[in-house]
Order: structure tokens, then C-alpha cells, then sequence
């Protein structure tokens, strides 16, 4: 259908979708026969400018009759739409592409259905999350993809029988690769739920009796909230799961608890990021998983390096770096970005961990959000956890305050669980007893809410803004 709307090798495709059987159809599509663009269909007409034009797309595919603010955007930038029809009878892949200018439509730009795409051809084009900087382009190229899904499906055991629900968007690496492309390299089936929905998870966690579920730690706590809503957690009786998966965030040891607990496999906790996908991930049984770490190296190689690029042995924390042949070489972005990103053939993640003697790996946070105080290197994650661990607290983050003596000072941003109480004093407190004086959040703010991405995942920076207040 693409090559009869005339587009080929080299046009980059757009499409803003929910998660559906017909979706992944478009997205493999569009990836063997030109190059994808996955983008959130709840983007506003603003942020489909940005990403349309940044990634210099071609053309957008979108629901017959919907997408609106993506069709402003497209219509700005004379980016070309293309209409997603249903089959009226619902069948999956049953589905036409019309483009929305005529002559096109025609079939009189028809370019022949390329050769097979080439190992380095570029699949995929994605962006960052945009946690820490303005989202940076990530190319994919086929051989990355494939070696990333079979590295996830080694690690997982993943085999025709299994089943996964998926709840990520297919816009996200996470989705795309951890879920969808590694289930088909393996035979297996995935359940696409169209948007994260907590009681659609439930009802179809009952319906599907699922062999696994991926997400960020974000969704696991609304799935624990709303477990009241399903038969089958109340008895643990779904006897096809096997394990359940977290990554793309730091996953609380209390939430990691109450899953194990609650569904009762093994809860599997990995580390991956869009420019590398899998980088470690706790291996399954009988293998020792360890709660708090993100595993052994699950594909390409893996150090823990000083900030001249030396090598640290066990135990000492440093930014993670990878090599291998799935690493991104290069983001479309300014040599600048680039020469930043990259150290002596290794690409660096920005994250800080380290290895135990067992070669585990720690995540101890990111390099641009340790707290600086007065020279006192603190990970705000530390001071999470621990938040966490207070009766009355939903969800914590700890951020920097500036500070005219110390440069920064930690504070705390915390949504109580509904119903609870407890004053900033409490909080402190309780942290008081269980880490260092100079770690104790000197300010603890209650928000409805904490700032997070699309895919759920905390956006640290925001805080800072968000709760300002002068500290003397
Ligand atoms: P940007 O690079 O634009 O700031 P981002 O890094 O959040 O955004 P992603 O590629 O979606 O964009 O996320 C990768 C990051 O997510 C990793 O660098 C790491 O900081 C974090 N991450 C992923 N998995 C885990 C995990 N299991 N534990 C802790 N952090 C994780
Ligand atoms: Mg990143």
C-alpha cells in the first residue's frame, strides 16, 4: 500500500496510533518498506510540529476521521496525511491506507516494492523520553533491532506458547521492542490493551490469563491499586504467568514486593534506555534475581567508568557505558550532543551504578540529577526509596533546591496515599532514622500529583521548578 501511494526506502513515516493488532501491522510496515516514526497520538498540535519536523517525516498515518491536532500540525508543515480505514468487519490487517491528496492517491508516483531491507538500513526513528534534555534522535537500524528483541527474548525464555498483555504504547521502545518485536521473533502472542487503562488491565488480565506482563514502575502501582478489580489476583489464579517485567525506571524495592507478593512468579527487573534497548536484566529462575539490582549485562558489553574513562573495579559507582553491535554510533543531533555521548568507543548512558562481586548491576541515578550539596554527592533516588517505605506516602521524589551557601540543598516532592495523613515533620523524621543527616530533604512539598512523560516516567527536572521556594 505504501508503494502505491508512492513512498519508498528513505521517506519517513509517521504514525500516531493507539496500540492495536492493526497498528503493529503499520509500524513492521512501514519498518520493512521505508522507515517508521512512532509518535503519541495524545500529542497537541505543538508537540506534532516539533516531532514531525524534527524527524522530517514525510507523511503521517492516522485514524480515518481522527487526529485532529496531528492533522494541524501536518497541515503547517505540508506533511502529507495518510488515512488509516478500518475494515468495517473488524478484521485484523484488513485495513486501507488513503492518502489526502488525490494525484498521489492515484497510484501515478507508485515506486517499486524495494529489495529487502539491509541489515543497516534505518527501521526506525525514535526520541528520548526527554527526562533529562530536549528528546534527541535515536536512528535504529534492522541489524540493532534484531539483535536487541532476540537478546530480550533469550533473557525472558519467550517461546510460541507465551502470551504477553501489553500495556506500553507502541510508540515507546519499551513497547515496540521489549514487548512487540521480541514476541514475534519468538512465535509468541501479544494482547494489545489500546491505552493503559487499570481496570481494562484487570478485565483482560482475568479474560487472557496472560504468561507475562511488561511496564514502567509507574503502571505496575496503578495495577497494584486497582487489583480489588479481578478475580484471579485475589486467588492467584492465573497459572500461565510465569514472570512480570519492569524497566525504563527505577523500580522501589516496596513495589517490587507487593508485585511478587500480590501475583506471585518472579518480578524481573531490566535496564534498557532507546539508544541501546536491553543493557542488563535479572535473569529468571533458577537463577538468582536480585531485588534493587537491574541484573547481569543482557547483550552488549557493560562498564562502570570514571569521569576520564577509566575502568572501575566492583563496588565503586561511576556512569555506565556500553559497546556493541546494537549500540546507537551516532543521534541525529549536533556534533556537540554526539561528542558529549561518546568516549573511546563507548557509548555513555548518563546513569551512574555499579557492579557487585557477583556482576550485578546498581543504578544508583542519572548523572545530571545527583544533588550537589556543598560538594556532598547525593542520588535522589536514595532518598525515594525511603520516603517510600513511610506508611502514608503514594509516591516520592527527591530533587535539588538551590542553595546560596551549598549550591543545593535535597528536597522532597510527595503524594500522600488517598485517605492518609502525615505532615511534612513526619516525613522527615522517618527519613531521619534511616539515612545520613546531610540527605534529610530540608523542604517536603505535597502535590497532587508528581510530573511525568508519556510513558509515565518521573520528570525529576520539572520539580525544581514546579515547587520553588528561596532557602536562607
Ligand atoms: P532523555 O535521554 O531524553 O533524558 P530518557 O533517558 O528518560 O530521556 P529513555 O531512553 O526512554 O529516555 O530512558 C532511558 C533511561 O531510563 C535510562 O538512561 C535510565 O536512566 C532509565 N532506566 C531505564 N531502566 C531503568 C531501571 N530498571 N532502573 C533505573 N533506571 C532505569
Ligand atoms: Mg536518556
Amino acid at each position: 500500500m505504501l508503494a502505491d501511494l508512492g513512498y519508498g526506502r528513505g521517506d519517513r513515516i509517521a504514525f500516531a496510533l493507539d496500540s492495536s493488532a492493526d497498528t503493529a501491522i503499520v509500524l513492521l510496515g512501514i519498518a520493512a518498506h521505508a522507515t517508521a516514526a512512532p509518535l503519541n497520538p495524545l500529542y497537541r498540535s505543538a508537540e506534532f510540529e516539533f516531532y514531525l519536523s524534527d524527524l522530517d517525516v514525510a507523511a503521517i498515518v492516522l485514524p480515518e476521521g481522527e487526529g485532529d491536532e496531528a492533522r494541524i500540525a501536518a497541515a503547517a508543515l505540508g506533511v502529507e496525511v495518510i488515512d488509516l480505514v478500518r475494515d468495517p468487519r473488524g478484521a485484523i490487517g484488513g485495513f486501507s491506507l488513503r492518502a489526502s491528496t488525490p494525484a498521489l492517491d492515484s497510484g501515478a508516483r507508485r515506486v517499486p516494492v524495494p529489495e529487502r531491507a539491509r541489515p543497516e538500513d534505518i527501521a526506525l526513528v525514535l526520541h528520548t523520553s526527554g527526562t533529562t534534555a530536549k528528546p534527541k534522535i535515536v536512528p535504529l537500524t534492522h541489524a540493532a533491532i534484531c539483535i536487541t528483541s532476540a537478546n530480550i527474548a533469550r533473557t525472558l525464555h519467550l517461546a510460541p506458547g507465551d502470551r504477553c498483555l501489553n500495556v506500553m504504547p507502541l510508540f515507546h521502545v519499551h513497547g515496540i521492542l521489549n514487548v512487540l518485536w521480541s514476541s514475534l521473533l519468538s512465535g509468541a502472542a501479544i494482547c494489545c490493551l489500546p491505552a493503559f487503562d487499570p481496570h481494562r488491565f484487570w478485565r483482560w488480565y482475568d479474560a487472557i490469563r496472560p504468561s507475562w506482563y511488561s511496564a514502567v514502575p509507574t503502571i505496575h502501582q496503578t495495577v497494584l491499586m486497582h487489583r480489588s478489580g479481578s478475580a484471579l489476583a485475589a486467588s492467584r489464579g492465573n497459572q500461565s504467568l510465569r514472570f512480570v517485567r519492569s524497566s525504563s525506571a527505577p523500580l522501589a524495592p516496596a513495589v517490587f514486593e507487593e508485585l511478587e507478593s500480590v501475583f506471585g512468579v518472579p518480578v524481573i527487573e531490566s535496564y534498557g534506555m532507546s539508544e541501546v534497548d536491553q543493557i542488563a536484566s535479572n535473569p529468571l529462575p533458577p537463577a538468582r534475581r536480585k531485588p534493587g539490582s537491574v541484573g547481569l549485562p543482557g547483550g552488549p558489553e557493560v562498564a562502570v567508568m570514571d569521569d576520564r574513562g577509566e575502568r572501575l573495579p566492583a563496588g565503586h559507582v561511576g556512569e555506565v557505558c556500553v559497546r556493541g553491535a546494537n549500540v546507537l554510533t551516532r543521534y541525529e543531533a549536533s556534533d556537540e550532543v554526539n561528542a558529549d555521548s561518546f568516549r573511546d568507543g563507548f557509548f555513555r548512558t548518563g546513569d551512574l551504578g555499579y557492579f557487585d562481586a557477583d556482576g550485578y548491576l546498581y543504578l544508583v541515578g542519572r548523572l545530571k540529577e545527583i544533588i550537589n550539596r556543598g560538594g556532598e554527592k547525593i542520588a535522589p533516588r536514595e532518598i525515594d526509596d525511603v520516603a517510600l517505605t513511610h506508611p502514608a506516602v503514594a509516591e516520592a521524589a527527591a530533587f535539588a533546591l538551590p542553595h546560596p551557601q551549598l549550591g543545593e540543598e535535597p528536597a522532597l516532592a510527595v503524594v500522600l496515599r488517598t485517605g492518609a495523613d502525615a505532615s511534612p515533620l513526619d516525613i522527615r523524621v522517618h527519613i531521619s532514622h534511616r539515612l545520613a543527616e546531610f540527605k534529610i530533604p530540608r523542604v517536603v512539598f505535597f502535590l497532587d500529583r508528581l510530573p511525568k512523560g508519556p510513558t509515565g516516567k518521573l520528570k525529576r527536572n520539572e520539580l525544581g521548578r514546579q515547587c520553588s521556594v528561596s532557602l536562607p
